[in-house]
């Protein structure tokens, strides 16, 4: 009976895998089109791959949501992170690389081909996978943040056009995110105030002088957000706070809330799949980009978030390609 099932199992596979022609099988497909996917996306095609780069909202890419990118090597002059995200794509198509705008719902990485089902529907097979999916915004995880979303609670000012004119705002946060939302609300807003759990800001000097500059913003530290309210009036009315040091609590009257307290990897179709640390990045096997899988990449912010910079997003993209590109000439 056990060889017979087998047999039957082992026919089945057969059967299933000779329904996708040789000519179905992508080389390469990149999911992600952020700085990593997008940087990955250049260098795969310049090496002939043509591949596949699949990405969901251009909101979803983290470079939509920088307002002025000041420390790329080489870029002087003010630009807007789609804009340069916009110049990674074109350079990319140049050298034949193709861009399909969907959601990935299901990866199956374990049996060959490897397997991706979109939300579209759509199944597409591969030889090679770049995962470049980077992260996701935390939140606070207070109910009222969840009932005002999109009404004054927002994850994000700049690509989700939330009007901040003549507004009061409050950033809650202390990287580098957080303090460059407030610059750019500020030039919006009549007041912004960074709430900051921390003593001190986890971001570069530059872009604190920014701030410290900007006698717009107010700077609260060591405070800790205890509630968002109002509900009942269906809109943002005031954040409540305390301080951590002294437990004394505030209401402090404002119109928008902007979270920006960090990321979370965006990894879970791998969970049970690829190797993850247990904060949920992709681990890399240490040498190059390869993961836990042979034939699997990955790049950017999804691995790691202690650098979190374009630069190094985009820099772990092209390792991962030209990763990608060696394996394939080995296997094939
Ligand atoms: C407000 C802000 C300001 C910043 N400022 C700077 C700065 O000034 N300088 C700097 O160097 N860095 C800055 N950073 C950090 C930098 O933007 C990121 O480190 C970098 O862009 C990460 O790139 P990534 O490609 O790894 O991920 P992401 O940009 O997060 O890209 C992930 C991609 O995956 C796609 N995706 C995810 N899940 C799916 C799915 N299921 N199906 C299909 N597609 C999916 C998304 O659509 C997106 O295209 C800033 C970040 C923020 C949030």
């Amino acid at each position: 009976m056990k060889i017979f099932n087998f047999i039957l199992l082992a026919c089945l596979q057969i059967l299933l895998t000779s329904g996708i022609q040789a000519t179905e099988i992508e080389n390469l497909v990149i999911l992600g089109s952020g700085a990593a996917g997008s940087s990955a996306a250049i260098f795969a095609a310049q090496g002939g791959l043509n591949p596949l780069v699949i990405q969901d909202s251009d909101c979803n890419a983290q470079m939509a949501l920088i307002h002025n990118i000041d420390n790329y090597p080489g870029i002087l002059e003010e630009i807007e992170g789609v804009d340069l995200l916009n110049k990674f794509r074109v350079q990319a198509q140049q050298f034949g690389a193709r861009f399909q705008e969907d959601s990935v719902k299901e990866v199956d990485v374990l049996n060959r081909p490897f397997r991706i089902e979109l939300v579209s529907g759509q199944t597409i097979y591969t030889h090679a996978l770049i995962v470049a999916t980077g992260t996701t915004k935390r939140w606070l995880d207070l109910p009222n943040e969840t009932a005002l979303r999109k009404k004054g609670v927002t994850a994000a000012s700049f690509c989700r056009n939330a009007n901040f004119e003549g507004k009061e705002v409050v950033v809650i946060g202390g990287g580098h995110a957080a303090l460059q939302e407030a610059q750019h609300v500020s030039d919006m807003a009549t007041k912004v105030t960074i709430v900051n759990r921390g003593k001190k800001f986890a971001a570069s000097k530059f872009h604190q002088d920014m701030v410290f500059k900007n006698k717009k913003i107010h700077v609260m530290y060591e405070t800790e957000v205890e509630d968002i309210l109002d509900p009942s009036a269906d809109k943002v009315t005031g954040i409540l706070l305390k301080n951590s040091q002294t437990q004394e609590m505030t209401h402090m009257p404002t119109d928008i809330v902007v979270v920006a307290i960090g990321h979370k990897a965006n990894s879970e179709l791998f969970q049970d799949q690829l190797k993850l640390t247990s904060s949920g990045q992709i681990v890399l096997n240490g040498q190059n980009m390869a993961t836990s899988v042979p034939g699997v990449f990955a790049a950017g912010d999804v691995t790691s978030m202690s650098y979190g910079r374009v630069v190094i997003a985009a820099g772990m993209g092209a390792m991962a390609a030209l990763d990608a590109i060696r394996y394939l000439d080995e296997t094939r």
